[in-house]
């Protein structure tokens, strides 16, 4: 059964007109090593911390992204535009709709009623911005408006483009900052609206235009989120951009290895705006990290999981949760897009490379009866641009693995999609959550005062392909548990404790 909406009432969680607060008992474990009547033995002791959480319940965001430019004197909201318009397929007609979308399509388990489980929208588990209320603005280094760059994706169907172009065709977007060097050779035919200037005076238009689009449209939190192209991996250098000293005398200096990403990121945390990586390069090179953490500005990435690494995430769970040792992981791509010519270039091929291949490491390490220390699955990633199939992206992957008795399994999967389709509800959310973790402050049992989560923000890894952590913390992969992670801490935020799907009360 599903419901719309629910309220804890508990002894835990106050609601007052400014927040949500809750007492939470995080149950967790602690593990000792110690040396018992002379061997030594692993001990387990569970341990209780007791948390508070206080969720600000008054958001107003909006998200200045690449591509979407709204021109702020219209006052019109995108997802306003979208709400409630139908097209005609070749099979039916079609209604604007958010599939694909955790928090605006998907739901969760509230409990059961009468012998019945009951859900609710992810999104009513805590006060989250409304899709319709975000104003859209962002930069390009292509001036083509809206509506003609709709045209060229060749993604929505025509009778859908013929409603929107009308709204479309004046929003073009802000000049973005350019550097031919970071990403492929064929891009550089686009590259007609470009910031001039060092890279210092770069980020100091991307800082006001940022400003301006504040004013302008009184919103009062801005998200950046990058999805412009891949770019290629910055050259990590001592003196250069390993700390937050080295990274902003670099960029006064002029430094050419500082990325145009890496230059809207420091634009941003000097802002206290959160930015968000969704492409996969290491725009977070260890100074910018540093310096979202001195000053306390949220950063996320990398890289949307939309496809082929999210039924990795899920597909290798499951094998090495069930036993079963996979040894071969071979996945092919071809597609189609601006991105895919992109990725034709190998130094930006390599970033897409190192991101996609790390995503099976926390499973296969989870399971020390499989797999002997430093034993890996062979994993291979190969991208092919074939321009016939447009965003139409083929993804065919072979799982070989070994199983009972030294048998052999082998899975092929062959999944085509549309590539900007699956991101787009990504992008979305991923821009609904970090302002949805700004508004959350927590403190620990003796912990004198509330804190924000860590700036690099980990409670948005079910999103992201290679999850950005802070130094020294574990990589979780997994969907499942990506997802739980982030259902449970906003659980404990309204005092309800861990969706442990234990239902004793009818054992
Ligand atoms: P795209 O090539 O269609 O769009 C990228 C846009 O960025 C272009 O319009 C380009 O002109 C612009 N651009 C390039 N450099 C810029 C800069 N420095 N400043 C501002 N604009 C700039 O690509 P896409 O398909 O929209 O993908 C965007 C990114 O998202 C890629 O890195 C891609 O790998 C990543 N990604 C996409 C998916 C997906 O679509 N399913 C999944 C995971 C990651």
């Amino acid at each position: 059964m599903f419901i719309e909406s629910f309220k804890v009432e508990s002894p835990y969680v106050k609601y007052t007109d400014n927040a949500i607060q809750s007492v939470y008992n995080y149950e967790t474990t602690e593990l000792v090593h110690e040396n018992r009547d002379g061997t030594y033995q692993w001990v387990v002791k569970p341990k209780t911390v007791k948390y508070e959480f206080r969720t600000d319940i008054h958001g107003n965001a909006c998200w200045m992204g690449r591509k979407q430019w709204l021109n702020p004197d219209w006052w019109i909201w995108v997802m306003d535009i979208l709400r409630g318009v139908s097209w005609a397929t070749k099979d039916k007609v079609q209604q604007a709709n958010y599939f694909g979308s955790l928090t605006q399509a998907s739901t969760i388990r509230v409990g059961s009623y009468n012998g019945e489980e009951i859900y609710a929208p992810f999104k009513s588990l805590l006060p989250m911005v409304n899709p319709e209320d975000i104003v859209f603005g962002g930069w390009d280094i292509s001036d083509m408006n809206l509506a003609d760059a709709m045209a060229r994706a060749k993604v929505f169907d025509i009778d859908l483009q013929k409603q929107l172009r009308p709204y479309m065709e004046s929003m073009v977007p802000l000049p973005g900052i350019y550097d031919p060097d970071f990403i492929a050779a064929n891009q550089g035919e686009r590259a007609n609206n470009v910031i001039k200037g060092t890279k210092k005076e770069q980020v100091q238009q991307i800082i006001k235009d940022i400003r301006e689009f504040k004013e302008k449209n009184k919103v009062d939190k801005v998200v950046v989120l990058w999805t412009a192209n891949t770019e290629r991996y910055s050259n990590v250098v001592v003196g250069l951009n390993d700390t937050m000293e080295n990274l902003l005398a670099s960029f006064e200096k002029n430094e050419s290895e500082i990325s145009p990403s890496t230059l809207y990121a420091i634009a941003c945390v000097f802002e206290d705006v959160p930015f968000i990586n969704g492409s996969p390069q290491n725009t977070f090179v260890p100074g910018l990290i540093d310096l979202a953490i001195q000053r306390n500005c949220l950063i996320g990435g990398d890289d949307f999981k939309s496809g082929q690494t999210k039924m990795k995430s899920v597909l290798v769970d499951f094998l090495v949760g069930a036993g079963i040792k996979p040894t071969s992981i071979v996945s092919y791509n071809h597609l189609g897009n601006n991105d895919g010519m992109n990725l034709s270039a190998p130094q930006t091929f390599r970033s897409k490379e190192i991101s996609k291949s790390n995503v099976v490491d926390d499973m296969v390490s989870s399971n020390g009866i499989l797999y002997q220390p430093g034993e890996h699955p062979d994993h291979v990633v190969v991208i092919k641009y074939v321009p016939y199939v447009g965003d139409s992206k083929r993804a065919m992957d072979e799982y070989t693995s070994e199983i009972f008795m030294g048998g052999k399994n082998t899975i092929v999967l062959h999944n085509t999609c549309e590539d900007s389709l699956l991101a787009a509800p990504i992008i979305l959310d991923l821009v609904l959550l970090a302002e949805l973790s700004t508004r959350i402050q927590l403190k620990a049992e003796g912990e004198g005062k509330f804190h924000s989560f860590h700036p690099v923000a980990t409670i948005l890894s079910y999103l992201t392909k290679a999850p950005l952590v802070p130094p020294g913390t574990p990589v979780v992969n997994a969907l499942s548990k990506q997802r739980a992670m982030l259902e449970n801490i906003l659980r404990a935020c309204i005092g309800l404790s861990p969706e442990n799907n234990m239902i004793l009360e009818y054992k």
